[in-house]
């Protein structure tokens, strides 16, 4: 099977990362293969999927083009800074090159234990390798940067998790595996050659375009800073709490990383967080741009050694950039929630347009999704009834409407074109917690069937399917308390 990959990251110094195999599983079966990513990268959906191919994706054969390595990288986990964490569990095979002459990482997630393990065992339990796989490639179908997921096997051994779970492995695709922990590894150890070397290859490989006259560190801090601004305002237009923003979770790609205790708002509620170790909410939805800005800092702090030989003049010009978030922020939000609103030209009072109906879904305990939604049947007939009938007490949402369809009549085209437009901004599928949560125990009893189905429904959100109505269908009372659980 050919398999040409590169190995760029390899190429950098040898403490960058460690040299590393698999280790070989029991019994390697194919749990899934996603065809249309397989063909982006030119790889083939079938060879990927013969005896071959598994024991490749399982870690039970290294390709000979293959140079598996752990990252090295650090970072603030709850605000705590741990100095050494790297790749304990996931393997990079190499990157390859597709079709669109994009750049991408290819690696085992659950492959075994690495030099970067600690206590762990290198392994990754069957239900959160589902998870990831349907709620990444649910991102990006939904149209959100994030890593993919190339293909999952079962590894025919058990992993010793509280319950005890079959092992599986994710084969997970990603623009990198840079992090903003990846610097403060390097930064941790005054290691200034190194973070310099990490710099450039980061701005070359992600951002070659960007204007690097004031130096590569600011350049990079620019970059990044505008990719996190844009992704979280992705996120908080769908209701995606990524639930561990630790800054060894950020990527320097800009893309959704780590799908450990994620999961989407039914209801709006602007505190909810779902992690069962984000005891004071730290991660919690609306927290998130905070968050992000948060893990800049940390980012910031850890280029100052680039930035100037004077500590001081360095911090205080990164401080200075970092004072753009909250406006690079803002305008990428209310670009995400015009858009919601089906709103075309930009007016003085769209934020609060939008902060207006985000306030009434959160006083109402209104489904985010299904509420936004909605909005199309509105513009389609002029009316908000359709979306009036969620509120126990629409008195305000309907003031607001006024307003709102005043704007919508102003943009122009017929009510058709509007509702069209709404619904391509604001999708009908979600993979709602509940629904992720059945499909993970029905696959421990040995159905796949919920899997396969999300993995379809979920590849088309924006689409109408009637046929799967009861998966856009907000949890049931007795589905309600919802909790996620990490580090498995
Ligand atoms: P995460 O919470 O998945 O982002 O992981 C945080 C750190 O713990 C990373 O350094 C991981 O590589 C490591 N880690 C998580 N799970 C395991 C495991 N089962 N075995 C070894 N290392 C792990
Ligand atoms: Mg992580």
């Amino acid at each position: 099977m050919p398999l040409p990959f590169e190995h760029t990251y390899a190429r950098l110094p040898a403490h960058f990362f460690a040299k590393v195999r698999p280790t070989p599983v029991a019994r390697p079966a194919l749990l899934a293969i996603n065809a249309p990513l397989a063909e982006e990268l030119g790889l083939s959906p079938t060879e990927l999927a013969s005896p071959e191919g598994i024991e490749i994706l399982a870690g039970n054969r290294v390709p000979d083009s293959a140079e598996p390595i752990a990252l090295a990288y650090a970072g603030h986990q709850f605000g705590a800074f741990v100095p050494r964490l790297g790749d304990g569990r996931a393997i990079l095979l190499g990157e390859l090159v597709g079709k669109d002459g994009v750049r991408r990482d290819v690696q085992l997630k659950g492959a075994g234990r690495t030099p970067f393990s600690r206590g762990g065992d290198g392994r990754a339990a069957l239900g959160p390798v589902l998870r990831e796989f349907v709620v990444s490639e649910a991102m990006h179908a939904l149209g959100v940067p994030t890593t993919r997921a190339l293909a999952a096997v079962t590894t025919g051994e058990t992993v010793f998790r509280d319950p005890p779970a079959p092992g599986a492995v994710l084969t997970r695709v990603a623009a990198s595996h840079l992090r903003v922990g990846t610097f403060e590894y390097f930064a941790a150890r005054g290691d200034r050659e190194a973070l310099a070397q990490l710099t450039g290859y980061a701005l070359a490989r992600h951002y070659p375009g960007v204007d690097a006259a004031g130096g590569a560190a600011l350049a990079l801090f620019d970059a990044v800073l505008q990719a996190q601004a844009r992704l979280v305002a992705r996120w908080l237009g769908l209701g995606f709490v990524h639930g561990v923003m630790n800054t060894d979770n950020t990527s320097i790609a800009g893309e959704t990383l780590d799908y450990g205790p994620c999961a989407f708002l039914d209801t709006h509620v602007p505190s909810r967080s779902f992690s069962s170790i984000d005891h004071g909410g730290r991660y919690a939805y609306g927290q998130q741009p905070r968050i992000a800005l948060w893990n800049l800092a940390r980012l910031g702090d850890a280029l100052i050694p680039l930035v100037d030989d004077d500590q001081a003049r360095a911090a205080a010009t990164l401080t200075e950039r970092l004072e753009a978030f909250p406006d690079v922020f803002a305008a990428a939000h209310v670009e995400v929630l015009r858009a919601k609103l089906g709103l075309v030209s930009e007016g003085e009072d769209d934020a609060e347009l939008a902060r207006d109906l985000l306030g009434e879904m959160a006083a109402h305990a209104v489904d985010h999704t299904l509420c936004f939604r909605a909005l199309a049947d509105a513009a389609a007939v002029g009316d908000i009834a359709p979306v009036a009938a969620m509120f126990r007490d629409p008195t305000r949402l309907r003031a607001w409407a006024t307003a709102w369809l005043a704007r919508l009549d102003d943009d122009g085209g017929t009510p058709a074109e509007r509702a069209a437009r709404i619904r391509r901004a604001n999708p009908a599928f979600i993979p709602r917690n509940h629904q992720i949560e059945a499909m993970i125990t029905a696959a421990l009893g040995g159905d796949l069937g919920p899997f396969e189905r999300l993995r379809r429904v979920l590849a088309r959100p924006y689409d109408d399917q009637p046929d799967a109505a009861d998966l856009a269908a907000p949890p049931g009372a007795e589905q309600w308390s919802y909790r996620t659980f990490c580090g498995t």
